[in-house]
């Protein structure tokens, strides 16, 4: 395949990682270029159960090299203790790559994220708590430190100075919170930062050499587009671009092109965390939807959940430049008698099907159709022809309306529980 980005079309956790995983057979490079370890990207394959946060879904696939482009919010705490449990699979410089361009997420973003959130309380945008806000904000503010930092010690020590000076400037003052030493500071630098100098060097020059051998390249988003900082449901976004015409910014090839873009969306919608959501459902609707969906989060946040929204898929495949889409998740309707879509909504009387301004959203009502169920299991089919005519009738539906051609379709979460049309 030619250059090819995997990216979501709705509110994240759409199945990108199980994708990633799957399309990365014909691919020799894979590259994060957004987001941190707020990522949840699950992979099951033969290796076994990966629930993989920061590295990317490319780390089962021997001989795949991965790289954590300029653009993520490299937290090396997490990326450490991640490298360190991949079900026997070893992450070395060999498959794993950083680019020295990518900022560090320092211990006190994770601690500006907390204390602001507990400011906010019910007012909160439904941040992970993870440091990405005030990650992505330092880093507009110059704030930062590269990780190519870390080779030069002299320079490295007074920035850290300089921002310790800086940053308590914010904890002290305005959160009434100890200030951080500067010793606390490099201890951490040194537990953290040292075991990934061997991985950190210039992706962009590596790429492009990849690119001038012909390598093929797969870049793997975070989230999808209703949580982009610019298009999303502002303010309850991301605080990076989750699309793909970022993709070769953040990988750190802006001049490259991609050829393809595969949008994933699932075959029903779910958001975790805050804003308006409207297909949500509630009450005990919500419960049945999540057990028959198997949404269980260990955030302990509970996921909301609703129908495919057909007005957000079909703006999330535009703004994300869609060339085509993966439907992931079928399987899990098939106990239902009927399937339903949401097909409009509902605004100051008037029926819409585009997306309309993030405010509008608070004031809109669900429209919803049925569709006929198939009432039987389609975990084991691998070809489109042998999919129940309703199973593909809902499929035909999702794929006029947004108009791109779902090339696949997931019926199970293990890498081969796929259904691939043309
Ligand atoms: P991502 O963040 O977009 O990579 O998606 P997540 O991995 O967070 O969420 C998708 C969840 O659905 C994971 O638990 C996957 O194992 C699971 N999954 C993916 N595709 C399928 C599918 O076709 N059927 C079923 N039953 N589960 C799936
Ligand atoms: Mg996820």
């Amino acid at each position: 395949m030619a250059s090819t980005a995997i990216v979501g079309v709705n509110w994240g956790d759409e199945g990108k990682g199980r994708m990633v995983d799957l399309l990365t057979e014909a691919f020799d490079v894979v590259v994060r270029f957004q987001g941190g370890a707020n990522a949840g990207h699950v992979v099951i394959n033969q290796f076994g159960k990966f629930d993989l946060h920061l590295l990317p879904s490319g780390v089962c696939r021997p001989g795949v090299v991965n790289i954590l482009g300029n653009g993520v919010a490299l937290d090396p705490e997490a990326l450490v203790k991640e490298m360190a449990n991949q079900n026997g699979i070893a992450i070395t410089p060999d498959n794993l790559k950083i680019s020295e361009r990518a900022s560090l997420l320092m211990p006190w973003h994770r601690q500006v994220d907390m204390l602001e959130e507990n400011r906010l309380k019910d007012k909160t945008t439904g941040s992970t708590k993870e440091g990405i806000a005030p990650f992505y904000s330092d880093k507009n503010q110059k704030k930062t430190i590269l990780a190519g930092e870390l080779f030069y010690p002299e320079r490295l020590k007074k920035h850290v100075k300089d921002l310790c000076t800086w940053k308590n400037l914010t904890l002290e003052k305005v959160y009434d919170e100890k200030p951080v030493s500067e010793k606390e500071l490099n201890a951490w630098l040194h537990e953290y930062c040292e075991p990934l100098k061997p991985y950190i060097q210039d992706t962009r020059a590596y790429l492009l050499k990849a690119e001038s051998d012909h390598k093929r390249i797969l870049f793997e988003a975070q989230l999808g587009a209703l949580r982009d900082l610019d298009f999303g449901v502002y303010p309850y976004t991301t605080s990076v671009s989750t699309l793909s015409s970022y993709a070769p910014i953040g990988a750190g090839v802006p001049g490259m092109e991609i050829d393809r873009v595969i949008g994933v969306t699932k075959a029903y919608s779910t958001c975790l965390g805050e804003g308006p959501f409207v297909c949500e459902y509630s009450g005990s609707e919500a419960e049945a939807w999540r057990e028959m969906c198997h949404e269980t989060h260990d955030s302990g946040r509970p996921v909301r959940i609703g129908p495919i929204d057909l007005v957000a898929t079909k703006y999330g495949a535009e703004v994300q430049a869609a060339t085509e889409l993966a439907m992931t998740k079928l399987d899990v309707l098939s106990e239902l008698d009927e399937i339903p879509l949401c097909v409009g909504y509902k605004l100051d009387g008037q029926v819409i099907t585009e997306m309309p301004f993030p405010a509008a959203l608070e004031k809109c009502e669900p429209v919803y159709e049925t569709m006929k169920g198939w009432k039987c299991s389609i975990s084991g089919i691998r070809n489109w022809w042998e999919l129940p005519e309703e199973a593909k009738a809902f499929v035909n539906r999702v794929e006029q309306t947004v108009g791109q051609v779902i090339r696949w379709i997931s019926v199970g979460p293990e890498r081969h529980s796929i259904i691939r049309r043309g």
